[in-house]
């Protein structure tokens, strides 16, 4: 397929409001844009949204494809999916790209298959690399049961697709005098569309300081077997003025809330001082916090991968450093 050289991000909205990770994705697309030479393009889906168009524009979009209509006010699984591969037909962008975040990763799947492209999810980086003397889009996934970091490049099918991961690349600056061109597309909503539909977007207040954005984060994981070793994990980020964050394990014992999950299914934080607690060290994980300055890992089991990805290691239980390291804060 012979492309636009355009670099496609979906700019998603939600109650009117552009989501950090859309704007995250969309510095991504502006490193890669200058890459492959191409132009950086937004694609908005909402209702009465033209504000939110001059917005992407003033962070980098040099196109903003914008399908506005009352029907569209809250992401339509259906109708948001035909709209794009639509437009993918229609223009035939060089890449297409996602936030990994909960409707990125409904909506990433079914636009790849309904345009009959490759999907690679979660990535934590995207980067042109030369690949038999070829410019090739490369994603950087955790892989292999989280094993391994794993490097994906596309095959001849366009446009590469690809989820990023919240918090792997910088949100651009904002600068009013850029210009762009906005490029309103008409929408006329077929039975399908609407078959199932959201009625309404509820934000949710966060159940805990977000991790995103801490200077410190303390991050927890199967070895907190109880509510004491939790009380621990808290009261240590309390005097450091941390923030909890936590593995897959952790999340799903409801031991860390959903919201401060670390890696690849999660957030990528990049405090000053990450430290890990019981935690194995698995890719899908340590890919969340490569951008932390300072990583201390605390961990039991010697042979544990979290020694080889820190910058401080302690081999010891939980239950007997934590305790001291608190004590040594809170006299010092
Ligand atoms: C597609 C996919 C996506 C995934 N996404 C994510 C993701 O985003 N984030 C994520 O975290 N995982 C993710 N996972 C799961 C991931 O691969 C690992 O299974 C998970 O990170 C392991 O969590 P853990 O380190 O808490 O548990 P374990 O690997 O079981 O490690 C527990 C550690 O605790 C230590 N320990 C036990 N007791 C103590 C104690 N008393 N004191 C000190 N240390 C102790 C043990 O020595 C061990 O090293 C994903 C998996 C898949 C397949």
């Amino acid at each position: 397929m012979s492309t636009n050289s355009e670099v496609w991000v979906w700019a998603e909205q939600r109650n009117g409001k552009l989501m950090d990770v859309s704007l995250q994705t969309l510095g991504k697309a502006l490193e890669l844009s200058q890459d492959i030479n191409g132009r950086v393009a937004a694609v908005l889906i909402g209702d009465d949204a033209g504000a939110l168009a001059e917005e992407l524009v003033s962070y980098g979009a040099e196109k903003v494809y914008l399908v506005a209509d009352a029907q569209l006010k809250n992401y339509q699984s259906n109708a948001y999916t035909r709209i794009i591969s639509e437009l993918i037909e229609q223009y035939q962008p060089e890449m297409m790209l996602f936030g990994a975040n909960i409707i990125g990763m409904d909506l990433a799947p079914a636009v790849a298959a309904r345009v009959r492209t490759g999907l690679t999810a979660h990535c934590s980086d995207l980067k042109m690399e030369t690949i038999d003397g070829k410019s090739q889009l490369v994603a950087t996934i955790p892989g292999f049961s989280g094993g391994m970091i794993v490097k994906i490049s596309w095959d001849e099918k366009r446009p590469c697709m690809a989820t990023l991961s919240s918090g792997a690349a910088e949100k651009p600056e904002p600068d009013q005098s850029r210009q762009g061109e906005i490029i309103t597309v008409d929408y006329q909503a077929t039975e399908e569309d609407l078959k199932i539909q959201t009625m309404e977007m509820v934000e949710k207040q966060p159940a805990a300081t977000p991790v995103e954005g801490a200077a410190i984060v303390v991050s927890g994981g199967k070895g907190i077997k109880s509510e004491d070793d939790v009380k621990l994990i808290q009261e240590l980020a309390d005097v450091l003025g941390a923030a909890v964050g936590g593995t897959r394990p952790a999340r799903d014992a409801q031991w860390v809330v959903e919201d401060n999950l670390i890696g690849s299914s999660g957030k990528t934080v990049s405090p000053k001082l990450f430290i890990s607690i019981g935690a194995s060290g698995a890719a899908h994980y340590s890919c969340g916090f490569q951008k932390a300055k300072y990583v201390i890992a605390i961990d039991k089991d010697p042979q544990a991968p979290i020694f080889e990805v820190c910058d401080l290691g302690i081999q010891a239980d939980l239950n007997e450093i934590v305790p001291a390291l608190i004590e040594a804060l809170k006299t010092t």
